[in-house]
């Protein structure tokens, strides 16, 4: 998930006079200087704080030590409580992995095969910025800027990195903007819709809770640090309930498995509401006080009975009467959502119904009792967000948005005015994480196209490059880390000068920016002042918790009152104030007010041609999406691309474990190796998400078979709507 930023306000420009520490060297083309603030060079042994940069919401934090500039020791920090010592096996081996792994690219790149081949030149800095500079002058004077394409996502979570200098340098251009929302906005639309935001129980609060679903989500392998607060209050006595079509490895830590059919957990949350309402089980004087549209929501679930529910989601009548009873009668109790259930056309209302659970059993009064999701608007609401993005006020607000989930139709598509015709893509592996793989390959194979790719190894997009740049690892630049998952922020410094020619992702737009003569003083600010700015908010979250400070020990807990109950006494961020069970907003813009369930797939008829469901979801234990997939000794304990079929679903085709088969529909075919379990119901296959389609047998991954439709709302993707079939290769 990539953490939303805020719009800013109007700044004055003259508020981005100030050239920083490194904006002094960094408008020239030789290798940059790193200012290491933190340590005196003639030290032989010094320590480094930093954190980890992925698309995870745990960022733990880490600390390096270095000999003589040499790193003798990495390891995760010892003394922030939430991190507690511990990476995960994806980062335990960071520098090694990345940063000083033997493929990593550390000089610019100009290509001289096929798009696709992966054969290429090394060239200077100056000549590629220079090819680059003329191209985007033409298509500029040509086209106009929306024929230019930015792609970038969470491959850096950090605040500087990810997009604090590329945003301005977009906007300045006039480029198309991309609807970044192939990840959690979905979600959050649904929760949002309800309770006006996604704050809700904090992580470590969650061992006050004495009744816990974990519902869609695998916190042993997605939030391995929320763990020992749910094991924590299940040793306090909580019961856990796992709801989640796949018996994940998150099983063991519950002490009952609900499986619903992928998408049905909407027509679960409404028949637990047609529980609550029917058997009175409501917190009537929280619905008085804090909600809106309780009497039209109790209508809406009447036909929504355990009997109903049952047929529809295939869990047993009597287990959601249970359930519900269960979970509305133990106190506190707790709801613990992510992100997967969003991937489908119910993904919203899936979200906004099980937002409105705690508000029907006033769940909300006590401590550990409520819906514990996203904490990235704790960041977003101590943070300076004005100093960092600038961009929201530079050129034109209403540039064209194309959307990430369809890049493959955008790059595609003969008819859109003006085409896409330079695209820039950083921190981000499109032609893997985005669905419809092989209409996104099409369209970056275009020779019309010319493609610009920062990166640190030759991914499966970066082959389609017309140029790679060498960008450099969280061990070589300056960031600020804060989270979506926690509420923690860290200050990531430099351990050591890049390697070869690698320069921040800051950097290379810095350099561009002064290659297309922009002259604007915001791009002459350094990462170093960008981050003092980032803190320097003055809100109560952050006091204490300035750069110098977290320059010293690293990281640092938002300062949030205590205990947090947010939403104890309504105090909703809708435009009611209120909990919205209905929506007056969505049913003005032609949205269903209370939350439906559709039927997928039914109008194409996929499901008589490939009967089987497919969830592509993050279920590896060593890469964090596509990171990490190209290192061999992790590719190796992962094993080879394997779907997971049931035992009955494999006897129709006579599949034995380890076969190989290929998973086919519409739009491809990958090949695989059998894993026949137990896991998973009748009627679905797994394949995990993030391994490279160069470094397997076939060629293509599991988004070579998803579908690029839209989910319900926040533009996301409803990729698990997406139907296979499975067949032994002989
Ligand atoms: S990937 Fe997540 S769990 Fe692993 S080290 Fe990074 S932040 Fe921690």
């Amino acid at each position: 998930m990539k953490i939303p930023i805020k719009k800013s306000k109007n700044i004055s420009r003259r508020d981005f006079v100030q050239t920083g520490i490194q904006g002094t060297t960094l408008l020239g083309i030789s290798p940059i200087a790193v200012p290491f603030k933190t340590f005196s060079p003639d030290k032989k042994t010094r320590t480094v704080y930093g954190a980890c940069y992925h698309d995870c919401p745990d960022t733990c934090s880490w600390k390096i030590t270095l000999e003589e500039n040499k790193i003798t020791h990495f390891a995760a920090s010892t003394s922030n409580p939430y991190t507690a010592g511990k990476l995960c096996n994806k980062m335990n081996n960071f520098p090694k992995d990345v940063t000083f792994h033997p493929d990593r690219i550390l000089t610019p790149l100009k290509r001289t095969g096929n798009k696709g081949e992966g054969t290429f030149e090394k060239v200077s800095w100056e000549e590629a910025l220079r090819d680059i500079g003329n191209h985007l002058r033409k298509t500029l004077a040509e086209s106009g800027g929306t024929a230019i394409l930015p792609f970038g996502y969470a491959g850096t979570e950090g605040l500087v990195q990810n997009d604090a200098m590329s945003g301005r340098f977009f906007a300045r251009l006039g480029a198309s903007k991309l609807g970044r929302t192939i990840c959690g906005d979905t979600a959050y639309a649904g929760v949002a819709s309800v309770n006006g935001n996604a704050l809700g129980v904090l992580p470590e609060d969650l061992v006050h809770s004495r009744y816990i679903i974990l519902w869609g989500t695998n916190p042993v392998l997605t939030t391995p640090h929320l763990v020992p607060y749910i094991q924590k209050a299940k040793d306090r006595g909580a019961k856990i309930v796992l709801i989640d079509p796949y018996r994940s490895a998150s099983v063991d830590l519950a002490d009952w498995h609900i499986q619903p059919r992928p998408g049905t957990d909407v027509v679960l949350a409404l028949s637990m509401m047609h529980v609550l309402f029917q058997e009175d089980l409501v917190d009537q004087d929280y619905i008085t006080r804090y909600t809106y549209g309780a009497e039209q929501l109790r209508k809406h679930v009447e036909k929504v009975s355990p009997e109903y529910a049952e047929v529809i989601t295939g869990i047993s009548s009597a287990d959601i009467v249970r359930l519900t009873r269960e979970y509305a009668q133990t106190k506190p109790s707790a709801i613990r959502a992510l992100i997967g259930m969003e991937k489908s056309a119910n993904g919203a209302s899936i979200f906004r119904a099980i937002t409105m659970l705690p508000s029907l059993t006033g769940a909300w009064r006590m401590l550990g009792g409520g819906l514990s999701h996203f904490t990235f608007e704790l960041f977003d609401d101590a943070l300076n967000w004005e100093r960092l993005t600038v961009s929201n006020d530079i050129g034109s607000a209403d540039r064209r948005t194309i959307n990430m989930v369809e890049i493959g139709k955008a790059l595609t598509n003969k008819s859109l005015d003006p085409k896409i015709e330079v695209l820039f893509i950083y921190n981000s592996n499109p032609a893997v994480i985005a669905p419809n793989q092989n209409l996104v390959t099409e369209g970056l194979k275009r020779e019309d196209l010319f493609t610009v790719v920062i990166e640190h190894f030759l991914t499966d997009t970066a082959r389609y490059a017309d140029y790679i740049f060498p960008a450099t690892t969280q061990l070589e630049h300056w960031d600020l880390m804060v989270s979506w998952g926690q509420c923690y922020i860290n200050l990531n410094q430099p351990a050591i000068t890049p390697l070869g020619e690698a320069k921040p992702n800051s950097e290379f737009f810095r350099l561009l920016a002064k290659e297309m003569s922009f002259e604007e003083d915001y791009f002459a600010e350094s990462d170093l002042k960008i981050i003092e700015k980032t803190l320097d908010s003055k809100h109560a979250y952050l006091k204490g918790i300035t750069f110098k400070y977290l320059e010293k020990h690293g990281w640092a807990r938002l300062k949030l009152p205590t205990p947090w109950l947010p939403f104890a006494n309504g105090n909703f961020k809708t435009d009611s104030g209120k909990c919205e069970f209905y929506s007056e907003s969505l049913l003005k813009e032609g949205k269903p007010p209370m939350p439906e369930y559709q039927v997928p797939n039914k109008s194409n008829g996929d499901q008589s041609r490939f009967p089987l469901q497919l969830l592509s979801i993050k279920s590896t234990a060593h890469f964090l999406n596509t990171s990490h997939a190209n290192v061999e000794h992790l590719r190796k304990s992962e094993g080879a691309l394997k779907v997971e079929i049931s035992v009955d679903d494999a006897r129709v085709r006579h599949l034995d474990n380890g076969d190989k088969v290929k998973v086919f529909n519409q739009r491809g075919e990958i090949i695989a190796r059998t894993f026949i379990s137990e896991n998973i119901k009748d009627g679905m296959v797994i394949i995990p998400q993030g391994y490279w389609s160069s470094l397997v047998e076939g060629g293509s991954t599991a988004n070579a078979l998803t579908n690029d439709k839209l989910s319900d709302m926040g533009g996301g993707s409803a990729l698990q709507d997406t139907w296979v079939q499975v067949e032994k290769i002989t």
